[in-house]
C-alpha cells in the first residue's frame, strides 16, 4: 500500500535508537524526510547514515535534549514546518514512589508530557493552515495497565494522554490527527534497562528476567521494534485522516481486557 506521505517532512523525537528509530525508519522509507534528535552525537549520526543508506531520503541530525527549551528550538530550527510530528523521550526511571521527589517528578512530567504538549503547540497550528498533519505521540502501555515500578511514567503519560483526548476533536477537520501508540515490551536498550532493575530486585539474572517477560507475552516474544516503526507510519499516512484521539496499544496482548 502507497501511504501516500512521500515527500512530506516529519520530526521524529529521541530517534537514535529503539523506537524512535524504527519510526524514522519506517517513515523514511516511505519517502519522508526526517529530522532526527537524540542528545549523543555518535550513535545519532550512525543512525542518520543506516536510515540514508536504506531509503535514500534526506536526514537532518539534531544533537540536543528535547526536554529543554534549547532542544526543542533546535529541532525546530531544523524543521520549522514539519507535517508529521513523533514525540517521544527516554522514560523515566523505575523504583519506589516513596523516594521520589518533587525533582523526579518535575523531570518525569517535562520529559513524557510538558515536551510533546509544547512540541504541539508550536506545530500544530501551521499544520491546520496547510490542511495536513499527523502526530503521534510514544507513550506506554502502563497508560493503560499501570507498572507499579513505573509510577512515574504512569503518572506523567496519563497526563498526556488526557490532554491529547482533548485537542485531537479540534484538528481533525483540518486533516490534523493526533494519536498516542502505546509500546508494551519491546526488545529495546530501554526494556533491556527495565530488565536489570527486575533482575536486581528480584535477586535473578538479568537473562532469567527476560525470559520471565518473554513467557508472560500471549505473543511468546517480545516486540520488535520494526513492527513498532511500521505501525507508526501507517498512522502517519494519508489513509489515516479519520482516525484521531486514539490509543493503539501494541503489546503482543498482553493486556487483559475486552476493550
Ligand atoms: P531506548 O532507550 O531504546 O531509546 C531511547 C532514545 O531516546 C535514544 O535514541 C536516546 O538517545 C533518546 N533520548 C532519550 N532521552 C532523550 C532526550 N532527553 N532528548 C533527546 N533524545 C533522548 O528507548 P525505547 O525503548 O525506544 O523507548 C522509547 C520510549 O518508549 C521511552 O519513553 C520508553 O519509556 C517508552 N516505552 C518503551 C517500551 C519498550 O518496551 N521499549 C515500553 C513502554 C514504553
Amino acid at each position: 500500500m502507497d501511504l501516500g506521505i512521500a515527500g512530506r517532512k516529519a520530526i521524529v523525537c529521541a530517534a537514535s535508537k529503539g523506537l524512535g528509530r524504527a519510526c524514522a525508519m519506517s517513515l523514511a522509507r516511505e519517502g519522508v524526510d526526517v529530522v532526527i534528535s537524540a542528545r549523543t552525537v555518535g550513535p545519532l549520526e550512525a543512525t542518520a547514515d543506516e536510515i540514508r543508506r536504506a531509503t535514500g531520503v534526506r536526514v537532518v541530525t539534531v544533537a540536543s535534549d528535547i526536554t529543554t527549551e534549547a532542544g526543542r528550538a533546535a529541532v525546530l530550527a531544523a524543521c520549522p514546518d514539519p507535517d508529521i510530528l513523533i514525540n517521544n523521550a527516554g522514560g523515566p526511571p523505575p523504583g519506589d514512589f516513596r523516594e521520589w521527589t518533587r525533582d523526579h517528578w518535575i523531570a518525569a512530567v517535562d520529559a513524557n508530557m510538558f515536551t510533546p504538549i509544547e512540541l504541539i503547540r508550536l506545530t500544530v497550528d501551521a499544520m491546520i493552515q496547510r490542511g495536513f498533519g499527523r502526530i503521534v505521540n510514544i507513550t506506554s502501555s502502563s497508560v493503560k495497565a499501570p507498572i507499579e515500578v513505573l509510577g512515574l511514567s504512569n503518572g506523567a503519560r496519563s497526563g498526556l494522554t488526557g490532554f491529547v483526548a482533548g485537542i485531537a476533536r479540534k484538528t481533525v477537520k483540518h486533516n490534523v490527527t493526533i494519536n498516542n501508540l502505546l509500546p508494551g515490551p519491546f526488545d529495546t536498550d530501554r526494556m533491556r534497562s527495565n530488565f536489570y532493575h527486575i533482575a536486581q530486585v528480584q535477586g535473578i539474572t538479568v537473562d532469567e528476567a527476560r525470559e520471565i517477560r518473554r513467557k508472560q507475552n500471549p505473543s511468546g516474544r517480545l516486540g520488535d521494534p520494526a513492527e513498532f516503526g511500521d505501525a507508526c507510519a501507517f498512522l502517519c499516512s494519508a489513509q489515516m485522516g479519520y482516525v484521531t484521539g486514539q490509543n493503539f496499544l501494541m503489546d503482543g496482548g498482553a493486556y487483559p481486557g475486552t476493550y
